[in-house]
């Protein structure tokens, strides 16, 4: 049987070491400040807001949010996003995704100012990310790294699998991993012979967004498997993309979902938040 990474847990301690910046400073004048902007009303993404607004209440991050309409046009967007970039109070900037048709997503991340760009998105942050020489990581690859360091597993020299090749997942997951070392493998729809590539991975992380995509034959036993996949079963209850009960017999750690990578992608939004303000006040650089 794997051992299950506890997601939970170690995004709970992100969060309190994010909670203890904040306070500090907080108390030296400066609270870090989240603004969240939403347009139109995407049920799921109106919970993705939700849920950050708690989470920047837990941890001492002041937010707040700007619910636009679904017509807006691409120019109050973008003049809202002017207007966040000037605010002192506000160190990160989240626009969530996605955005109603019509509207220029890239060109709306383009706007937002690149020391406030807390989900990392924007080219001159994944511009950094590439040369290593970062401030901010996107947070759910950055989540990913965090729960295979807390499994104790060296990721230097490792064949690493990253199932998935998304700007905002697989990309910069392959990336990370190759910061950290690791020996990394992209593969995508196109991957000729991808069970025999996955079955050489001692870490392999799948973000397809298919569930039951990742079977038994395709997991080499004692790696590390991390489930970034966020999908519906047949019943409508939440899965992965990885078959829990075939990995759960062959893998050294397995990330269940929910409670594996999910409730890190907002723990790493408040450090990054956090980190944000520090730079503000020339104290990251
Ligand atoms: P995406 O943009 O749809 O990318 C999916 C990737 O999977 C693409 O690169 C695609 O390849 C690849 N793929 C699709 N079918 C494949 C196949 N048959 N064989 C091999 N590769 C295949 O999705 P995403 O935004 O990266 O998200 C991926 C999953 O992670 C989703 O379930 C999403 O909900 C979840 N997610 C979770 C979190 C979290 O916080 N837990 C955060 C973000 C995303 P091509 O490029 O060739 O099309």
């Amino acid at each position: 049987m794997a051992q299950i990474i506890d997601g939970k847990a170690v995004a709970a301690q992100v969060r309190a070491q994010a909670a203890q910046e904040a306070a500090e400073l907080t108390t030296q004048g400066t609270q870090p400040g989240l603004a969240v902007v939403i347009v139109g009303d995407d049920p799921a993404s109106r919970i993705y807001v939700n849920n950050k607004k708690k989470a920047c209440a837990e941890v001492g991050v002041y937010s707040e949010e700007h619910a636009l309409p679904a017509g807006t046009s691409q120019d109050a967007l973008l003049a809202l996003i002017r207007q966040l970039n000037q605010d002192p109070k506000i160190h990160g900037i989240l626009v969530q995704s996605p955005l109603p048709e019509g509207l220029d997503e890239a060109g709306v991340v383009e706007a937002i100012a690149p020391e406030k760009d807390v989900d990392a998105f924007h080219a001159y942050n994944v511009g950094k990310i590439m040369q290593g020489r970062y401030h901010f990581l996107p947070c759910t690859p950055a989540g990913v790294i965090e729960l295979i360091r807390s499994t104790g597993v060296e990721i230097a020299g490792k064949d690493c699998v990253v199932i998935g090749r998304s700007d905002i997942v697989g990309k910069p997951m392959a990336m990370l991993l190759l910061h950290q070392n690791g020996t990394v493998t992209i593969c995508h729809s196109k991957t000729r012979n991808l069970p025999e590539i996955c079955r050489r991975a001692d870490i392999l992380v799948s973000a397809v967004g298919r569930a039951g995509f990742v079977t038994g034959n395709m997991i080499k036993p004692g790696a590390v498997v991390i489930d970034v996949g966020m999908n519906r079963d047949a019943n409508g209850k939440l899965c992965g993309d990885v078959v829990f009960e075939e990995a759960d017999k062959l893998a050294a750690f397995l990330t269940p979902v929910p409670g594996g990578v999910g409730p890190m992608t907002i723990a790493m939004l408040m450090r990054n938040t956090v980190t944000a303000a520090k730079l503000a006040l020339g104290l990251s650089r």
